[in-house]
């Protein structure tokens, strides 16, 4: 599945990313399966979520969203991007200049993927369950459409 059909879902992981590395100080998620139903986030992690948590995580993401903020791209030298983000999931051809996607102030990461304008189009998020295996945090969720 191509994260180009599944703009919500995707701009809904930055956000997951945002929150979860400045809540637990993981990094941003490894890997991640982004359908338009529901998806799921790998992090390096060191102990299980309790539900407690996860409640709290999905909050954070609800109150980050519903700041109607704007997504946007800048352009970014690849050096200057370098010093500034992880760029260990970028495909080496990325090429010299690097499209950086913002969420309002709130997050900003290198990605080619395709994103809401404003994340008043994202809907309310739901971690649907999460699992911690081999220092593997899993967290599976969904997205509940915005009100019309
Ligand atoms: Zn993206």
């Amino acid at each position: 599945m191509s994260k180009d059909e599944a703009p919500r879902m995707h701009t809904a992981e930055h956000v997951l990313n945002g929150v979860m590395v400045a809540r637990h100080g993981c990094g941003r998620c490894f890997s991640a399966h982004v359908n338009p139903k529901k998806s799921k986030c790998d992090y390096h992690f060191d102990h299980p979520l309790d539900d407690a948590e996860a409640r709290a995580i999905e909050a954070e993401v609800n109150r980050v969203l519903s700041g109607n903020l704007p997504v946007f791209a800048v352009d970014m030298d690849r050096a200057e991007a370098a010093s500034r983000f992880d760029l260990g999931r970028l495909p080496d051809d990325a090429g010299d200049t690097l499209r950086i996607v913002r969420v309002g102030d709130f997050d900003a990461c290198p990605c080619s993927g395709t994103h809401v304008a404003n994340t008043a189009e994202v809907g309310t998020f739901r971690i649907i369950s999460h699992d911690f295996e081999n220092g593997v945090l899993r967290v599976r969720f969904k997205l509940d459409a915005p009100a019309a």
